[in-house]
């Protein structure tokens, strides 16, 4: 399979890598948006989050839980975010899970601040929305 992330996986292309478990792996971003930033991956191939097993979603979240409480020694606070599919701004096909460091100064601001559009909701819309997602 042509992913990059399954090459780092399997060592055929070279990674700085952090942290390693039996199911997942973190290693430094090679492009990163501040020192620091860091990519958690499982090593099984997946898309997106929802086509992982139980136990791989458990690992990588957990290495996830060691690499922010790591990555805040490089800033006050930190920043783990996925883009699940393309449309989200996923540009490589294998889940990955970015931990940054994040502090005042990195000018980034809120996640909240790339949406300039909020939708007004009536009861009606949240209901229907409700039904959708239970
Ligand atoms: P996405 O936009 O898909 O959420 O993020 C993909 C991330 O992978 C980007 O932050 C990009 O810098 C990083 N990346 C792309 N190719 C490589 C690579 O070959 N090695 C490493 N370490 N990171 C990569
Ligand atoms: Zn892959």
């Amino acid at each position: 399979m042509d992913c990059i992330f399954c090459k780092i996986v399997s060592g055929s292309i070279p990674s700085r890598k952090v942290l390693e478990t039996v199911r997942s792996l973190a290693f430094l971003d090679a492009f990163p948006l501040v020192k620091g930033h860091v990519l958690v991956i499982p090593k099984t191939h997946c898309v997106k989050i929802q086509e992982m097993t139980q136990q791989d979603n458990a690992d990588l979240f957990e290495t996830v839980r060691i690499m922010a409480e790591r990555v805040e020694r490089l800033g006050p606070s930190s920043l783990v975010a996925v883009h699940n599919g393309k449309e989200s701004g996923q540009e490589v096909q294998h889940v990955h899970v970015h931990v940054i460091p994040r502090s005042k100064e990195d000018g980034a601001g809120p996640v909240h601040s790339m949406f300039t559009k909020r939708p007004k909701m009536s009861d009606a819309e949240f209901a229907k929305v409700l039904d959708i997602l239970k």
